[in-house]
């Protein structure tokens, strides 16, 4: 899994050695000496990853972080922070500005890859989503919604059985957060499966291999979104390498430091909300692409999509497929007399009798307007006339009583049948005829039910 990574550093040869590097390790490198050089580049190269240097002549790194943060064309890319070895206040500006994660110079080898390669493979997701939703537009939307989510009031489990520790991060989290202690790592992941925000797992636990319990979290299907903060001790670098590598968020060096708890973890559930807030809008945009607003039912495009496959097997000696086409009678007069309102209302409610009315296997859409259509696979002629008729019957029998309307309306449904007839039929040839029937129910008075043929 290679990435493409922008060095910032005003010193050329500290970008030098950072290029070699990551070059070395088959990483595609860009470069830049100063802050708006990197600004520009960030907007126009699409790096995933930019490490930037703190200490620069005119615009520093945190100006440059901030700024990336908040440009909707970069705030989706992960930034490390290059401080100086004992940059704790540095670190606590640096997540203020929004840094993702920090390495200290010395920048060495271990840290530089486990910290890439976790935050190249944070950034597949973010990418992923951020894909899937521009194709289902409103990016400019879900951006600036997105940039007003804090970190703030998050559910997190520390799973930790050292009694001082754990009872400090608590009690430090407890300020700003809903903390849950769980010194037992079965809880502990139960506890993650429930809706968490953030784990946080000391991987110097006496009782639990606390690295082994992010592997299950990460692995499981139920707790794989939940971001992962491990508490290392402080020069265990191996440790928080390993930790990296399983697929931990972010590592802590132990003994803990209050602030930079308090800083790592708002920076974890900001970005745990971003990427939910992306991955709910895509489950709704998807949503939208195949629903009718108005009813709920499947919209039109959906039932096509479906109806295709099934007539060609239907076609090729399967199981006949029938369809329904179903117009409410005289509906313009409902909304006439009552209004627009009253005839959405009839049109909700018919929705529900219909898909309350047919089988689980039976696929229910709004055709368009006051029209309905009915997929039945498995379905032959008789059958589908059967259901047709029971639906009719059942409409006209049981008037609609909409709000405002004092009087209950009673509402007919004409009803156009038609079966697929084996080599050769196609979805449009199929619901024509349904048209068809539909045409010949009007034509015969309504509330009726026509089922055609192929001439
Ligand atoms: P017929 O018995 O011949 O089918 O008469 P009809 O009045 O039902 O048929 P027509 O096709 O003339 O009118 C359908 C009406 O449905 C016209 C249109 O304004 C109305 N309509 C279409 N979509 C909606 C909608 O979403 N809400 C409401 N309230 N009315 C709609
Ligand atoms: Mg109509
Ligand atoms: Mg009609």
């Amino acid at each position: 899994m290679t990435a493409r990574i922008l060095v910032v550093d005003d010193i050329a040869p500290n970008v030098m050695l950072l290029e070699a590097k990551l070059s070395a390790d088959y990483y595609d490198v860009l470069t830049a000496y100063d802050g708006p050089t990197a600004l520009e580049l960030a907007a126009t190269a699409s790096p995933d990853i930019v490490l930037l240097d703190v200490m620069m002549r005119g615009m520093d790194g945190f100006e440059v972080c901030r700024r990336l943060k908040s440009d909707p064309r970069t705030r989706h890319i992960p930034v490390v922070l290059v401080t100086a070895l004992d940059g704790r206040r540095d670190r606590l500006t640096g997540l203020e500005a929004g840094a993702d994660d920090f390495l200290t110079k010395p920048i060495d080898d271990v840290s530089l890859f486990a910290r890439v390669k976790s935050l190249t493979r944070l950034k597949l997701v973010i990418d992923e989503l951020r894909q899937r939703e521009a194709s289902g537009r409103r990016m400019g939307v879900i951006e600036s919604a997105g940039a007003r989510l804090d970190g703030l009031g998050g559910r997190i489990i520390v799973a930790d059985d050292h009694p001082q520790q754990g009872k400090r991060i608590f009690e430090e989290l407890a300020v700003d957060h809903r903390p849950v202690l769980e010194p037992d790592p079965e809880q502990a992941q139960l506890a993650a499966g429930a809706r968490a925000d953030l784990l946080i797992v000391n991987a110097a636990s006496q009782n639990f291999d606390g690295l082994r319990l992010a592997a299950r979290i990460r692995s499981d299907e139920q707790t794989r979104h939940v971001p992962i903060l491990a508490v290392v001790n402080g020069d265990d670098r191996g440790r928080a390498a390993k930790a990296l590598e399983i697929g931990v968020n972010d590592v802590l060096p132990r003994p803990v430091d209050p602030e930079e708890l308090s800083a790592r973890v708002r920076s974890l559930i900001r970005q745990k909300r971003y990427t939910d807030f992306l991955r709910n809008n895509l489950d709704q945009s998807l949503e939208l692409a195949v629903t009718d607003p108005l009813t709920g039912l499947h919209n039109r495009r959906y039932m096509n999509g479906q109806l295709g496959p099934l007539v060609k097997r239907a076609c090729k000696g399967g199981e006949p497929v029938s369809a329904l086409l179903i117009d409410i009678d005289h509906f313009k007069r409902i909304n006439d007399t009552f209004g627009h309102g009253v005839g959405d209302h009839v049109l909700r409610d018919f929705a529900v009798r219909l898909a309350t009315n047919i089988r689980a296997i039976d696929l229910a859409c709004r055709y368009g307007g006051e029209e309905f259509v009915v997929v039945m696979p498995d379905t032959g002629p008789e059958d589908a006339h059967r259901i047709a008729e029971r639906l009719r019957r059942h409409v006209a029998a049981s008037p609609f009583r909409p709000s405002g309307v004092a009087e209950p309306l009673v509402v007919t449904i004409s009803v156009g049948v038609a079966t697929t007839e084996g080599e050769g039929d196609t979805p449009d040839a199929l619901l024509a005829r349904a048209d068809a029937g539909v045409y010949a129910a009007k034509a015969g008075g309504r509330n009726q039910v026509v089922a055609r043929a192929a001439a």
